[in-house]
């Protein structure tokens, strides 16, 4: 069974389950019922034994579900990881540092691809505004967004050691445990430990600190752990000589961002809704990183800050998504039945499921951009924060998750922080962060007329004086908003403006209409954050198997569009001919930037495939006796293992076409006659060292020289 066939199969086993679950809630409202209703005892009788049996189907098909993951070959892939020098310890000869990977050749392909996709996928289609900020940050900025202070994860130590852990890791751990010792715990009560689970994160330090006792959690000494304590993540240094400045590495890029909304704006020339991107490195002291790329401490990030009008977050695009099928995972589920939805985002939103257009919209873009790179559809989902998880300020957070061999992983978080950012700068720095909307027709609003006593507001708040009187004259512009300013001058004689304590004797006002042709408002900011580092990662895990199940063959099946490397050329003996007419076609490929790769070893041809195979190459092009003769050469192409004939000059054009989605696969074999080739090593060891016109599996025909497949022996 291929994978594609084996995730369809899962899904129909998970439709199944879902059904069954169904039935089961239906029917347990009918027993309920029964019982409130009085009926006879034979009745409730026959209703609980229906319940029962649904209950033993589900739990039969749960354990199917779970048994069958295909599996995945942790050490194979790790081997290769290393071997074809996707990823390395970071100072490895130094004995290396947890948390920090060097990329190789190939990884680094890859990540160049998926970025250039990205650019294209967002930043180009969008106009979105790209800005490269700096990673150091000055410790006003992180104080201002609150990273200096909150941005922290709970830790506990071993007591004795004084070694340290993530708090959270270990209940979710010890959860894992719990559940892998006991395959036959009743349906519910594992339910119950996985809504634990789910909410690890959100637990405050007490809940933790009960719950790693609950769950029996004990330190490597075999004492209790001490208890959790909040400890920043950030990298703290200074800036400058005197090591007086304070500074950081910048845990997220989205920052610099933020700090430069008013020039954005202005290149914008003003017109909202806009969006600004970045991608670049961000840095978090991880108390304890592991599984491989998914938890580091310095990491590629992509960013996007979509800014919009608070009270408008419709999405002028939506249309085109609205029909998008997404698995979403919201909140009441996680802590219900444990189930996920699919379901199309233009009903998630119009449900209320999803906040706003301008949300749905970033997290159906998100799930296309996922399937462009070839990430498998079946192993993403699109998990709702729990309120509690949540900033008090968002409106709403969805995390596209990626099942990887390590369980479900955030890879994309979607925000909806309102306006928290822009007010926050604006307020320290007392710069207006402010957007102006103009209207179609002028509105008659209800505004407030404000007359200022400049000397008094001066007296108090003397250079801060222009703040003072901005902030009044912001909320002036309706009346709705300054109405409650106003009561409070009435009834108490003072009212708090934007921090600011303003008294009767500074301001007098009259409420009046006027003609308003625009709008000025501190725009909200949805955010989709991408852990580029994740999702290549990720990629990698989805993009590999092993061909009939040979730990020796083992393929990545990048597609073509992402793959490093899209071709690679082989010459089968390694006669000066052959080899000038290898560099000869490496060279056109080259010419139109796709990147190729050359193997003129002398390791048989069969052994040559399967190494382009290990890296993901999805062409490879074979130089042979006939290609001597008449010009022609072969591509094979990984997966299928199908090889064609066609003319050399053919083939920049041909594999061009297929990289950028112009032609398919099938529509080549379509084209050019197909050649069966077995590549099993004595085979192409054979047909290496064969005289010419030796490659008996190919026939002459009267359509041209090679028109069918050759008999398989
Ligand atoms: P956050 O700002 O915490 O929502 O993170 C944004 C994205 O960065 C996440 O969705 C992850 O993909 C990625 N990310 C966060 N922390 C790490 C880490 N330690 N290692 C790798 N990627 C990370």
């Amino acid at each position: 069974m291929t994978e594609t066939t084996e995730s369809l199969d899962l899904s129909k086993l998970q439709d199944e389950l879902d059904a069954i679950n169904a039935q089961i809630t239906k029917q347990g409202s009918t027993v309920r019922q029964l019982k409130k209703d009085g009926a006879s005892a034979d009745v409730i009788d026959e209703a609980v034994k229906a319940l029962q049996a649904l209950k033993i189907n589900a739990a039969g098909l749960a354990e199917k579900l779970l048994g069958s993951e295909p599996e995945f070959d942790r050490k194979a892939f790790d081997d290769l990881l290393i071997r074809k020098m996707f990823v390395v310890p970071s100072f490895e000869i130094h004995g290396g540092v947890k948390g920090l990977f060097d990329l190789g050749p190939p990884a680094c392909g890859l990540k160049a691809a998926m970025i250039d996709l990205w650019r294209k996928h967002f930043v180009l289609a969008e106009n979105m505004l790209e800005m490269e900020c700096t990673c150091l940050t000055p410790e006003v900025v992180l104080k201002t967004s609150g990273h200096v202070d909150r941005f922290t994860d709970l830790m506990v130590r071993d007591t004795q050691t004084g070694e340290c852990f993530r708090a959270d890791k270990l209940l979710e751990d010890a959860i894992d445990d719990l559940l892998e010792k006991n395959p036959t715990m009743p349906l519910e009560t594992r339910e119950e430990h996985l809504r634990v689970q789910r909410q690890a994160d959100a637990y405050s330090p007490e809940e933790l600190d009960k719950l790693l006792l609950q769950y029996d959690c004990k330190a490597p000494s075999g004492e209790p752990y001490s208890s959790s304590f909040p400890f920043n993540l950030m990298f703290r240094t200074s800036i400058g000589p005197e090591g007086t400045a304070v500074g950081y590495l910048r845990p997220e890029t989205a920052q610099g961002l933020f700090v430069n909304f008013r020039r954005l704006l202005d290149m914008n020339a003003q017109k909202m809704p806009f969006a600004a991107a970045q991608i670049g490195l961000g840095f978090r002291n991880e108390i304890a990183p592991r599984s491989g790329l998914l938890r580091v401490r310095e990491f590629c990030m992509g960013e996007i800050e979509h800014f919009v009008d608070p009270n408008d977050k419709s999405h002028p695009n939506f249309p085109s998504v609205a029909d998008k099928e997404l698995v979403l995972f919201g909140r009441d589920d996680q802590l219900g039945s444990g189930k996920t939805k699919t379901i199309k985002i233009g009903e998630a939103v119009k449900a209320g499921l999803v906040n706003n257009e301008t949300l749905g919209y970033f997290m159906a873009r998100t799930q296309l951009y996922m399937e462009k790179i070839g990430m498998d559809p079946a192993r993403l989902r699109f998990r709702q924060h729990l309120a509690t998880e949540m900033a008090h300020y968002a409106a709403d957070c969805w995390d596209l998750e990626i099942k990887s061999s390590y369980g479900w992983v955030e890879c994309v978080g979607h925000a909806d922080r309102a306006c928290y950012d822009l007010d926050v700068h604006a307020k320290a720095t007392k710069t207006p962060m402010v957007a102006t909307m103009k209207y179609d027709t002028p509105k008659e609003m209800d505004v407030a007329k404000l007359k200022f006593d400049r000397k008094a507001i001066g007296m108090v708040y003397k250079k801060d004086a222009r703040m003072v009187s901005s902030a009044l004259e912001a909320l002036a512009e309706d009346w709705k908003d300054f109405e409650p300013i106003a009561k409070a001058l009435e009834a108490e004689g003072k009212a708090t403006v934007d921090g600011y304590e303003v008294t009767k004797d500074m301001v007098t006002w009259e409420k009046t209409t006027k003609k308003v042709h625009e709008v000025k408002f501190t725009p909200s900011v949805i955010e989709p954050s991408f852990g580029m580092g994740r999702i290549l990662y990720s990629l990698l895990e989805h993009s590999f198997y092993q061909r009939d199940m040979d730990e020796q063959r083992n393929v990545m099946r990048f597609n073509a569009r992402v793959a490093p490397q899209k071709c690679a050329v082989l010459p089968i003996s390694s006669s000066a001919e052959c080899n000038s007419v290898v560099d000869e076609i490496a060279s056109s490929l080259m010419d139109i930037d796709m990147a190729t790769r050359v193997d003129k070893s002398s390791a048989a041809l069969g052994r040559r495939y399967a190494r382009a195979d290990e890296i993901g190459v999805p062409f490879a092009v074979t130089v042979d006796f006939d290609t001597l003769r008449d010009d022609s050469v072969t591509i094979r192409e990984r997966d299928s293992m199908i090889q064609v004939r066609l003319p050399k000059k053919e083939v920049p054009n041909v594999i061009y076409d297929v990289v950028h989605g112009r032609l398919t696969w099938e529509d080549v074999t379509k084209k050019y006659p197909v050649v069966q080739v077995d590549e099993g090593e004595g085979a192409n060891t054979q047909a290496a060292s064969a005289p010419p016109g030796a490659k008996t599996v190919v026939e002459a025909t009267s359509r041209g020289r090679f028109s069918r497949p050759a008999p398989a022996n």
